[in-house]
């Protein structure tokens, strides 16, 4: 049997259409097929290849803790100097209410953390979050979900969870004193790249302080340079009392983590002790791996640069068939008429070397998010392509 086959037969299948492409390597923005193909990817394999494929100082950094040490021990116990340098370099990046980081091993289960970590620490129970969000798959994560479609059929699930719409200014009045956390993607990502104005930001922080509840902001998608700044927060001059982020964090090795205060964070020790743990969390060579990506996000002056290829992306994109661009950074969407016509040109894309895709709850937009790596020429060549596919579907 082939590996196509072995994959549908054997690897437990999420939709009955999935993209099938078999890579041999990846290397920067390209993915190179088992047939010679070479595809440039638009989407980073869902947000996580910010510093491209494979970068090469990601690489060593991986290499190099490989033959130090794997796992030693659950998390929390000894001092393993990668998630310590790790730890001390995203507390760097922040401004000083955040400097106490619980590494996770995905976005999910960042968010099931964080989760806890506000009802624990206001002894409240309830959460809001927005419609069209997306925290995760796991169960806590998927109750706060905004889309109902993905959670019907999986009920009973977390009671106390309410949303709102997001960018309304006007739904923050149903942030109460019985609210444990307002929990909000910064930049709303499976939606469609939603933007919300930075008034409506300071409105939510202003609720959260009056109210005593705590603001968590997603960034597991719209986090570390994907927008033109590392954390998308600073795009609307607020501070979260609790950040998520994963993805691009660990350069392409699984790696989360939730933010907050040492005092916030201080809850997790008692009542119970080991409020909240992990065996593989923050593991050694993931947080090495992410080390290297903060450094070269640093070096090569990438978030620098994202405004410029937003910009080129956006001169380059011009259609009538594309009704709508959003995007912040380098988080872009192209919205078309609806998923009929946007379908034949990503499959076209696709087979002509350019890999882009839709969005969970928005088929009728294209999702652009190449790797923060990606050059001038490389967005000129990938437009063309897609520009070209949208002429003959
Ligand atoms: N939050 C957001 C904004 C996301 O985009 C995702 C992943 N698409 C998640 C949470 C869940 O992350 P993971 O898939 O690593 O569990």
């Amino acid at each position: 049997m082939t590996n196509r086959q072995l994959f549908l037969q054997h690897v437990a299948q999420t939709s009955d259409f999935p993209l099938m492409l078999e890579i041999e390597k990846a290397e920067g923005v390209y993915l190179y097929g088992t047939k010679g193909e070479k595809y440039i990817d638009l989407i980073s394999g869902i947000g996580v290849s910010n510093v491209g494929h494979r970068h090469p100082k990601v690489v060593k950094a991986i290499k190099d803790q490989v033959d130090k040490y794997l796992h030693l021990m659950v998390y929390g116990e000894y001092v393993q100097s990668p998630q310590v340098l790790l730890a001390q370099k995203l507390v760097s990046l922040l401004p000083s209410s955040l400097s106490s980081v619980f590494f996770t091993n995905s976005g999910s289960e960042a968010i099931e953390g964080a989760m806890k970590l506000a009802k624990r620490f206001t002894a409240r129970h309830k959460i809001i979050s927005c419609f069209d969000a997306y925290h995760g798959s796991t169960q806590g994560a998927l109750s706060i979900g905004g889309n109902e479609k993905l959670k019907q059929n999986f009920r009973p699930l977390l009671p106390s969870t309410e949303r709102i719409r997001f960018g309304a200014a006007i739904d923050l009045e149903r942030i109460d004193r019985y609210t444990a956390a307002v929990v909000v993607e910064t930049v709303q990502g499976e939606a469609g790249v939603k933007v919300a104005s930075t008034e409506y930001f300071q409105q939510l922080r202003k609720r959260c302080d009056e109210t005593g509840t705590l603001l968590l902001l997603d960034e597991i998608q719209c986090g570390f340079g994907r927008t033109g700044k590392f954390w998308a927060f600073e795009h609307y001059g607020i501070v979260p009392d609790i950040l998520v982020c994963a993805k691009g964090m660990g350069g392409g090795m699984p790696l989360g983590a939730f933010i907050s205060s040492s005092e916030i964070m201080a809850v997790l020790r008692k009542n119970p002790i080991l409020g909240h743990i992990t065996t593989f969390g923050g593991h050694p060579v993931c947080c090495a791996a992410s080390l290297a990506t903060i450094e070269v996000i640093q070096e090569e002056k990438l978030i620098e640069q994202v405004e410029e290829k937003e910009r080129l992306f956006f001169s380059k994109l011009q259609h009538p068939k594309i009704k709508e661009v959003r995007s912040q950074g380098l988080m872009m969407a192209l919205e078309f008429e609806n998923f009929e016509t946007l379908k034949p040109i990503i499959d076209k894309a696709i087979s002509n070397g350019v890999i882009t895709d839709w969005f969970l709850f928005c088929d009728n937009s294209m999702r652009i998010a190449p790797p923060l790596t990606i050059t001038k020429d490389e967005i000129e060549k990938a437009s063309k392509v897609i520009l070209e596919a949208i002429e003959i579907s």
